[in-house]
């Protein structure tokens, strides 16, 4: 069994004394914290994250992922947290741990194949270390070793997960080595009769194989050797998962794959591979249009080989693979390549670095083979993402770009969850609609059937779909708004004629719209609910000269209701309360602001522009939340602002927002906003603060 001195052996061929003693001293707190847990396979623990840091070193990954490895249980399984990981071993090392254990939080299930890529591009989206991903296939990979010990239902789970993410992972990543374990382990943990007959009949094949490819193997030695070349040829087995997924995709049978017999020839230089392959070309005869020049033209996942299909003598197709020793180390091995060659890095450059390098390079090869960076575009996503994943209650994934709101996240649900959302529970948590969400939350969006979209939500929205439909919404709603505000203005300002719309002369209202470039009533009365016509003008022209004016005291102030959303807003310099007196002000295209009627704005704009204000009063029953704004003088006593604002909450107020004004050595100044229903509420509020006991004045501001 391993341990702990067999790994340090296998270190000192790469690492130097100072980081073997770290990765010792991790293995030791992970000893001892590991300590009396046991495997299912009744080893204890500590053998699993040992053996996970051992595969890593077959990679030369670097001593952190190392460390990272041997504690990749603990914040898990033994209440360590990451802080005390973090003082102990460094932010890096605790980073990457919290990295690992927080892709094993991610629930995997049976998914479609759309599901699955996104979860295989969630697990890269939440790693900002691509070391953390490398720790992850090796945790996977040992326990894919050790599967056979699992129930029957767990096997088969972790097995599908194992083909359906990690597999396809490792191959991205260009781990061919991981790829095919995993490959080949989750076939016989999944299929087990399937793959025991592959293995049989390979087995039954062998020694007639192993006897052809000697030979074959013999006559390209010779011919290299015949060109002075030298070169490392070595046998090819097909792994069984391969085997399976010809057949069961291409359609052919078992014989069909089992009669070609593929060689890899690896040499020291570029310009080797090529003289090989004019070689063998030469000496056995080529299959056309099965050369492939992958060297030029590098595979996706950065994959460097001359292949070709010969045929020897007696017939049998031959399979050739020529490439350099480091193409080879990058087959196998892939982004891991780039630790066994660069492990002599200058130390402690950051690994976000080295994997940017790593790319950089791939980039080069395919720019100068000009071949199509779609793999490039692809891996970038992942490692450096630009989108987030976002679950569904149900467990659909949506991918939503860097930024999403829960507002973006509703609309992609569906337009009508989108209009009527009113909350979002993030994580099971109560949360803002504005909130921006976070890769691997799982989101459920609260609707309301009257709910409706908020024009502030055009503030954090970043998805168009969303944009969209809120400015759509807005844009109808608007309409309807000020159709019906410019109804009621005009209705007002015809009722100090004795009038009412229907009244009205139709020739004059036809000659006023007309006159105007109006196509409906509607549209003139929008313009006046828009504030971009005055009603009282309008009226006077459509009655004309002949009609009579009343008295101004028999006109009754037009009723608000409170909820007027988009045309009517409540002035901030004043904040008007149901129950203040208020006087309405038409702005050009934005409707009525609402001010009280002491207000010091409106004094001026009374005397400049009486045209542009308009009597208001308001409705009976008003149920919206209103602000209004306090300030307090406070004695500096420990816990005042606590009594104060459990005071406020119980009387049934909120404090919206709160500024510090002063503060002195007895006294504070603040500045309040409280949410309040109307002016009876914010009275018996008020009367309630003063007389708590640390609270010298109280004004409404
Ligand atoms: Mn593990």
């Amino acid at each position: 069994m391993a341990s702990i001195h067999n790994l340090v052996k296998r270190l000192q061929s790469y690492l130097d004394d100072d980081q073997i003693a770290e990765v010792v001293r991790a293995y030791d707190f992970a000893e001892k914290s590991h300590e009396g847990q046991y495997r299912r396979t009744g080893d204890p623990y500590i053998t699993h994250p040992l053996a996970v840091a051992n595969i890593l070193t077959d990679m030369h990954m670097d001593y952190e992922s190392l460390m990272a490895a041997l504690l990749h249980d603990v914040l898990e399984d033994c209440g360590v947290g990451k802080e005390r990981l973090a003082e102990l071993f460094g932010n890096e090392v605790a980073e990457l741990v919290d990295g690992v254990s927080k892709i094993a939080q991610i629930k995997f299930e049976s998914k479609a194949e759309q599901q699955a890529e996104n979860l295989r591009k969630m697990m890269l989206a939440m790693t900002r270390d691509i070391r953390v991903i490398l720790v992850k296939l090796a945790d996977r990979l040992h326990n894919m070793r050790t599967l056979h010990i699992m129930p029957a239902a767990k096997r088969r789970r972790i097995a599908l997960e194992t083909l359906e993410i990690y597999a396809p992972i490792a191959n991205r990543l260009g781990m061919y080595n991981v790829r095919v374990e995993y490959e080949d382990l989750g076939f016989y943990a999944m299929y087990p009769m399937r793959a025991q007959r592959i293995a049989n009949a390979v087995k039954g094949a062998r020694g007639h194989r192993k006897e052809m490819l000697n030979t074959m193997k013999a006559s390209i030695e010779y011919c290299l050797e015949q060109e002075g070349i030298e070169a490392r040829v070595i046998g090819r087995e097909k792994h069984l998962y391969s085997i399976y997924a010809k057949m069961k995709e291409q359609k052919k049978s078992f014989s069909d794959i089992m009669d070609v017999y593929g060689f890899r020839i690896v040499v020291d230089r570029v310009d080797t591979c090529y003289r090989v392959l004019g070689a063998v070309h030469n000496y056995f005869t080529p299959i056309p249009g099965r050369f492939k020049d992958y060297v030029a033209i590098p595979k996706a996942n950065g994959y460097q080989s001359l292949h070709s299909t010969l045929k020897a003598r007696s017939g049998i197709p031959l399979e050739v693979q020529i490439r350099t020793e480091e193409m080879d180390a990058m087959a196998n091995n892939g982004i891991a390549a780039h630790w066994l060659y660069k492990a002599d890095d200058e130390p402690g450059s950051p690994t976000h670095t080295r994997a940017q390098a790593w790319m950089g390079r791939l980039m080069e090869m395919q720019q100068k083979a000009g071949n199509s960076i779609e793999f490039i575009e692809n891996v970038k996503v992942d490692l450096f993402p630009d989108e987030v994943y976002i679950f569904t209650p149900k467990g659909l994934i949506k991918e939503m770009p860097v930024g999403a709101s829960a507002v973006d996240f509703a609309y992609a649900v569906h337009t009508k969850v989108g209009n009527n959302c009113v909350a979002a529970r993030i994580d099971g948590k109560l949360m803002p609609l504005s909130t921006t969400l976070e890769n691997g939350q799982t989101v459920r969006i609260i609707t309301a059937p009257n709910a409706a979209p908020n024009p502030a939500w055009l503030n954090f929205v970043v998805t168009g779909k969303a944009r969209t439909n809120i400015r759509h919404f807005l844009k109808t709603q608007r309409r309807e708004e000020s159709v019906g505000l410019g109804e009621r203005l005009l209705e007002k300002a015809l009722s100090s004629y004795s009038m009412g719309i229907n009244d009205l002369p139709l020739e004059r209202v036809v000659s006023e719209l007309g006159a105007n470039g109006y196509l409906s009533v509607d549209d003139l009365l929008e313009d006046i609910g828009l504030g971009n016509r005055l009603a009282p003008l309008v009226a006077r022209k459509l009655v004309g000269e002949s009609g009579e004016r009343q008295h101004a005291e028999e006109r009754k102030p037009m009723a608000i209701l409170g909820t007027e959303g988009l045309l009517v807003a409540y002035a901030k310099c004043c904040r008007p309360l149901p129950g203040d007196f208020v006087i309405g002000h038409l702005s050009a295209g934005r409707g009525i602001v609402v001010h009280r009627d002491n207000c010091k704005n409106m004094l001026t704009e009374l005397k400049n522009n009486p045209e542009k204000c308009i009597a208001l009063g308001w409705a009976e029953n008003v149920s919206q939340e209103f602000s209004a704004a306090l300030r307090l003088e406070l004695m500096n006593r420990k816990g005042v602002l606590a009594t104060l604002a459990t005071n406020l909450s119980e009387s049934g107020s909120n404090i919206e927002t709160i500024d510090m004004a002063e503060k002195e050595a007895a006294l504070t100044v603040i500045n309040v906003t409280i949410s309040v229903r109307d002016r009876v509420h914010l009275a018996r509020i008020m009367r309630r603060l003063r007389n708590l006991e640390n609270v010298v004045r109280l004004q409404r501001l």
